[in-house]
């Protein structure tokens, strides 16, 4: 039986880069590999997964994985922004691990801008054999904590609290800590500041 690990965290953790550098360990080591993202994630290319720091991963993009079934000789399938994913794709993951020697490495987000789980990403946190936070600290300035929620803005800095779970890009959104996130998300008033939002957009550009 293989493993199936879940590495989850908020956007800028470095998810996509972790996998790019195990990819190419893979590759460097003569490993058999692939890797997967969901089709609904084309902020950046249709195919490839793109860390925000520039490293590039070649992946296979798919809506679901209800047809699925790994190459040949693969040892290692990599899979990025896993949360797109429905919790039945989940349980085919599951049955990959546990049926096959293929090791799986999801990456994706734990909570949406609602402080709700995705559904996939609940899922994993049930079935993975293993499960890693990746840590970053919190966007509001001055604050040291560990960013665990996101919140979700408009170009004015009003706090968005409806909507799709399923929002591609980050330029809206900030990576906050839990104390932060209530601070915001529960008070009706509250408001980005405008510095914070302008240094956002300085970041994104
Ligand atoms: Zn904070």
């Amino acid at each position: 039986m293989a493993k199936l690990h879940f590495y989850y965290g908020v956007m800028s953790s470095s998810k996509s880069a972790i996998l790019g550098i195990n990819a190419f360990n893979f590759r460097r080591t003569g490993n058999k590999w692939e890797a997967i993202k969901p089709a609904v994630d084309n902020r950046d290319s249709d195919t490839d997964i793109v860390s925000r720091i520039g490293i590039r991963t070649q992946a296979n993009a798919l809506k679901n994985l209800e047809k699925y079934t790994p190459k040949p000789n693969t040892q290692f399938i990599l899979i990025d922004e896993v949360q797109f994913f429905s919790p039945h794709d989940i349980e085919k993951l599951v049955k990959i691990a546990d049926t096959t020697d293929i090791t799986i490495f999801c990456y994706g987000l734990k909570v949406d801008s609602n402080g709700n789980l995705f559904p996939a990403s609940a899922k994993l946190l049930a079935e993975a054999d293993e499960l890693h936070q990746m840590e970053t600290v919190c966007e509001i300035p001055g604050c040291s904590s560990m960013a665990s929620h996101h919140i979700r803005f408009d170009e004015q800095g009003n706090i968005i609290r409806h909507g799709s779970q399923v929002e591609v890009g980050a330029s809206q959104y900030k990576s906050v800590c839990r104390k932060h996130f209530h601070k915001l998300y529960d008070n009706p008033c509250a408001k980005l500041s405008l510095c914070i939002y302008k240094r956002n957009l300085q970041k994104t550009k």
